[in-house]
């Protein structure tokens, strides 16, 4: 059983917030960079994800960006839990 071996953008999207998080052990971390390195798909929703949440998390810098605006991009992106982080 070897299935790990080659992630498919499936399980990379669904890994890709806990990539972001630093939630991802390392072996996970380098099967998601190697899929990354190989698949411009990929890359691009990280950096769009990635810069997402840039924009979120640094209030100073961030644009007047609407709540809906906000929440609608968050749901495209599977972002969900980082609008509202309900324990459980
Ligand atoms: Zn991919």
């Amino acid at each position: 059983m070897n299935e790990h071996a080659h992630m498919n953008c499936d399980e990379l999207l669904g890994s890709l917030s806990a990539y972001i998080d630093g939630d991802l052990s390392p072996e996970l971390c380098q099967e998601l960079e190697k899929h990354l390195a190989g698949c411009d798909n990929c890359r691009v929703v990280l950096n769009t994800t990635k810069r997402t949440i840039d924009l979120v998390q640094t209030p100073l810098e961030k644009p007047d960006l609407p709540d809906d605006v906000r929440e609608r991009l968050f749901k495209r992106l599977n972002l969900d839990r980082y609008l509202t982080q309900k324990p459980g």
